[in-house]
């Protein structure tokens, strides 16, 4: 038996909002806009699709990485340099880089990767190696 990723759905809290980081995010990864509706938006790379919907209240509480739940969704990068080109837009576009005093080496001493968030605080890894 076999079992490769086939997509993952999370719940956000603006739809909108967080169709324009994903949308851009994931085309910047090479995913296609996928399907799109009401209270949803998805994006395909390979056999692998990432969908966001909007939460229904009243399941609208806040999300945070520290209770259970996700922790962080990542993406591989080919190289360091991609890492770098990376973290530079996230700067242009003004989204925060976490653990920016250990950045880009957050992860480990012999691992470069750039961490931060969606508009709900959903933590993202982009990481070489
Ligand atoms: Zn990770």
């Amino acid at each position: 038996m076999r079992g490769a990723p086939s997509h993952i759905e999370i719940y956000v809290s603006d739809i909108e909002k967080s169709a324009v980081f994903w949308g851009w995010l994931l085309q910047e990864l090479g995913y296609a806009p996928f399907q799109t509706w009401d209270k949803g938006r998805s994006w395909k790379l390979g056999g692998f699709y990432f969908v966001i919907v909007q939460v229904e209240a009243p399941f609208n509480a806040t999300y945070h990485r520290k209770n259970v739940g996700l922790n962080h969704v990542a993406f591989h990068a080919d190289n360091a340099a991609d890492v770098q080109r990376m973290t530079k837009t996230l700067e242009e576009k003004g989204v925060p880089i976490l653990y920016a005093d250990r950045h880009p080496h957050a992860g480990g001493a012999d691992h470069i990767a750039v961490y931060f968030e969606d508009p709900d605080k959903i933590k993202v890894e982009f990481s070489a190696g």
